[in-house]
């Protein structure tokens, strides 16, 4: 976690209102020069300030897209450390991406680290050579992943994915990715950092998952075993290598709440993240990203109602906007289900940013080394150039 500067006093005396038309007059003051972007996870006293709101890939493309069309130099993005970064990447590069409070990371981004990652590439680059496995690895990562894993991915010949475009780029990994498949030749993935989205892409690719992946435990080696917790023999067989990373918000959510739920309110939908556990998923009635939940909810009929497997401050704003229009939607897993990661950002901190910006002043800059940039951007350009093309799964 990065060191945050404690805030001067006075952003700690002012009530919520005064923050808030505070905040609105900095915006009015800066508007030509500034975008704000708030995730969909993010609180609702801050959220009301966002010019713009969505999931971490969407926001990263409107950020380029509105520095490349009206020229605003500055992005304040009030998501994670990894949005961010995602942000940096893919905007022009005289502008300044600032995250409200650099302790705003991602616990799932966390998992998995650079040097882990190094370390058991090498491990089952070794395992395969002895056993004279003759095929690629291709490594994917989640888009909720650092930079340097991004471009770790990149440097691979792997690509980066979404929760609404994992399959796809699964399908093309499989095929063999940047170099088409030879006919004898093997592939296996190794799937960073959410081994839930991992196991469910590889079940909907058509993997047997308890057969054909295998789990890699980064911290397996404190505890002296050599191969990730996994064997040899499972890393040899595994079709997908999947790694021991997860949300700690879409791992709360148990089959327990759906039985539960199913055997008091049968006729209530439930649609869940694909960062919930895969039994999670398939006791499910749909499964989508965050911008798919809010269209498939928004899409529904009167009378309908539905339970949601992800985080709460998305969940109780949907909840809002549809009981006007007679829709019921409820967490499906009760009210703990907050990132508290993202739930730092607080109007405190983006005020203190757009006073120190009405000064002159960039704080809390995210700047990715131009040589990680490189790397991550390839893997994102990966990703980009198959959703670009016409579906064909
Ligand atoms: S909800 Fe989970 S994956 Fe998303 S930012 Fe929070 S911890 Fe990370």
């Amino acid at each position: 976690m990065l060191w945050q500067q404690q805030l001067p006093e006075e952003y700690r005396t002012l009530d919520d209102g005064q923050l808030a038309q505070r905040i609105t007059r900095r915006r009015e003051e800066l508007s030509s020069q500034l975008v704000i972007l708030g995730h969909h996870y993010q609180r609702d006293d801050v959220i009301q300030h966002a010019d713009f709101t969505g999931d971490s890939f969407k926001l990263s493309q409107l950020a380029a897209e509105r520095a490349t069309e009206t020229g605003a130099k500055t992005i304040v993005f009030c998501g994670v450390h990894f949005m961010a970064e995602a942000a940096d990447i893919l905007t022009p590069g005289d502008v300044d991406v600032i995250l409200p409070d650099l302790t705003a990371g991602c616990s799932m981004a966390d998992m998995a680290d650079c040097d882990d990652t190094q370390h058991a590439w090498k491990v089952i680059h070794k395992v395969l050579k002895a056993a004279d496995w003759k095929g690629r690895v291709i490594p994917i990562t989640y888009m909720n992943s650092s930079a340097a894993i991004k471009a770790f991915c990149g440097e691979h010949g792997g690509a980066v994915c979404t929760s609404s475009n994992a399959g796809r780029v699964f399908e093309w990994a499989m095929a063999g990715g940047t170099t088409k498949k030879k006919s004898r030749e093997k592939i296996k993935l190794l799937f960073l950092p959410d081994q839930h989205l991992g196991r469910n892409t590889a079940h909907a690719f058509g993997i047997n998952v308890k057969r054909f992946t295998t789990l890699w435990d980064p911290q397996a080696d404190i505890r002296g075993e050599h191969f990730g917790g996994t064997t040899e023999e499972a890393i040899i067989r595994a079709r997908v290598i999947l790694w021991k990373g997860h949300c700690s918000v879409h791992q709360l959510f148990r089959a327990e709440h759906i039985r539960a739920l199913r055997a008091t309110d049968p006729d209530r939908k439930i649609i869940v993240h694909p960062e919930c556990p895969k039994e999670v998923v398939d006791d499910s009635d749909e499964v989508g990203s965050t911008e798919l939940i809010l269209n498939t909810i928004r899409a529904s009929k009167k009378g309908s109602a539905w339970a949601v497997g992800t985080e709460m401050h998305l969940v109780n704003r949907v909840a809002r906007e549809m009981a006007e229009q007679g829709v019921d939607v409820q967490s499906l897993g009760g009210s703990q289900c907050l990132c508290t990661t993202m739930y730092r950002i607080d109007p405190q901190h983006v005020l203190w940013v757009l006073d120190n910006l009405a000064q002159g002043t960039v704080v809390n800059k995210i700047a990715v080394d131009p040589k990680v940039k490189e790397y991550a951007m390839q893997a994102l350009g990966r990703m980009l150039e198959l959703t670009a093309q016409p579906t064909t799964v």
